[in-house]
């Protein structure tokens, strides 16, 4: 089984690019930005939590995502591997995911980093929004928000999957085949 993490700045492409990995190299898809929506539109509690630090662009708890994921790993089958989509986006979260794979003896096959110059960023959400009417994608605040938020909190991960040797960055600016074929180039070699 491969263990694929998909990295990068929001607005980098990973959605649009996940389904073309997960298709070629037959991986389940594990968004969590995804999965905690399906909470909102399903009206749970777990969903009613998560929606106000969503439409305020903050992170929801560590706690929460960890659960979401241990649960796909456990329940989904037939596939060669996940492609972990959002997740990590704390070190916390980067430690328990390295947890929850040792105790089923395994371990991260690759970070796929999607990289994006921050002036990119509130351009592709905004057309992004257009297309999909994501609440937290409606304002410039919001936006500015999860930038921030990536900045403190998910870019020290970079450092972490280097420093295990794991970390694969890609120029995410070009179409989407383009940066496709640089991806797929990446994982060709796992
Ligand atoms: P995304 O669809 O990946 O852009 O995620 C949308 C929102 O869901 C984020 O801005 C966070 O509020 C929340 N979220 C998604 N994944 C995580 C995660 N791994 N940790 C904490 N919050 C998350």
């Amino acid at each position: 089984m491969k263990y694929y993490v998909l990295f990068g700045p929001p607005g980098a492409g990973k959605g649009t690019q996940a389904t073309a990995m997960v298709n070629n190299y037959n991986l389940h898809h594990i968004s969590t930005g995804a999965l905690l929506r399906k909470e909102i539109a399903a009206g749970s509690e777990l969903g009613l939590q998560a929606k106000a630090l969503i439409e305020k662009g903050c992170l929801v708890p560590d706690e929460v995502v960890e659960g979401m994921i241990e649960n796909e790993f456990k329940t989904v089958t037939g596939v060669d591997g996940f492609l972990l989509d959002g997740f990590p986006r704390t070190l916390p979260q980067a430690e328990a995911l390295d947890r929850i794979l040792a105790k089923a003896g395994t371990e991260v096959t690759a970070t796929v980093s999607i990289m994006i110059p921050d002036a990119m960023i509130m351009e592709r959400i905004k057309g992004r929004a257009l297309k999909e009417g994501r609440a937290d994608d409606a304002s410039e605040d919001i936006i500015n928000t999860r930038i921030t938020t990536y900045h403190n909190q998910t870019e020290p991960l970079i450092a972490f999957y280097e420093k295990a040797g794991k970390y694969h960055e890609i120029d995410g600016v070009g179409s989407i085949d383009e940066v496709g074929s640089r991806i797929f180039d990446v994982m060709n070699k796992f």
